[in-house]
């Protein structure tokens, strides 16, 4: 059986919990687990804390269930068959600066809801944040902004772009291009593409050198 201690002995539960008549439910149970991705560490296993009856004296996979992760016990909710708060696809590379970490959590948030708009939007304000960091001037000869192609375009000569992801960059490049005035859709495939993309710069840009860096790392002769 798993060790639960840890897991209840930091919670304070409603009284009617232990009162006479309401179902309960053992650790040993299989109802008391569910395997969920925990959107906060990537944990697969949670303890099911509360369930929904069916009106049967069963849970019910349609009704509301409050899990705990195991890992980082912080809490989820299922509800209607799915869970709250939504997992986020992609990983957070190491080494970023704490202002493109939170931009790159909010875009992976995003993308777990399905925000694809939102998520191309974070992603490219990232693209430029990188691009920049790497020398591209803030503002351009027009005295205005680079555009999204020039950053990109940077982003290449910087070297941050490898010659196998050149064909990524066609695909990209002008998903979420449109004017300030205009709107156009963007799909889930096309969101996950520029992410994938923005990963990988974060990794090329950040992740590399903090690996780099990494006394341990170096001590163990680890890359
Ligand atoms: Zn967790």
């Amino acid at each position: 059986m798993q060790y639960l201690g840890p897991m209840v002995e930091s919670l304070r539960l409603l009284g009617t919990v232990h009162a006479p008549g309401v179902v309960q439910y053992e650790v040993t149970d299989s109802d008391a687990w569910d395997e969920q991705v925990c959107s906060y560490c990537n944990g697969r296993q949670m303890v099911v804390v509360a369930a929904q009856l069916d009106g049967n004296y069963k849970i019910t996979l349609e009704g509301t269930r409050w899990l705990r992760c195991v890992s980082c016990r912080r809490g989820a909710v299922v509800e209607g068959g799915v869970v709250y708060p939504a997992g986020k696809p992609f990983r957070t590379p190491l080494g970023l600066p704490a202002a493109d970490a939170a931009i790159w959590e909010e875009a992976r948030s995003c993308l777990g809801v399905g925000a694809t708009v939102a998520a191309v939007m974070l992603c490219r304000k990232i693209l430029f944040h990188v691009a920049v960091e790497n020398g591209l001037p803030a503002k351009n000869e027009k005295d205005r902004a680079p555009s999204y192609a020039q950053a990109v375009r940077h982003l290449q000569d910087a070297g941050l772009v490898t010659k196998r992801m050149l064909p990524w960059v066609d695909r990209i490049k002008d998903v979420g291009n449109d004017a300030n005035h205009e709107v156009t859709p963007i799909s889930v495939d096309q969101a996950l593409d520029v992410a994938a993309f923005t990963e990988q710069i974060l990794v090329l840009a950040y992740e590399l050198d903090a690996l780099m860096n990494d006394p341990q790392r170096a001590e163990n002769g680890v890359p």
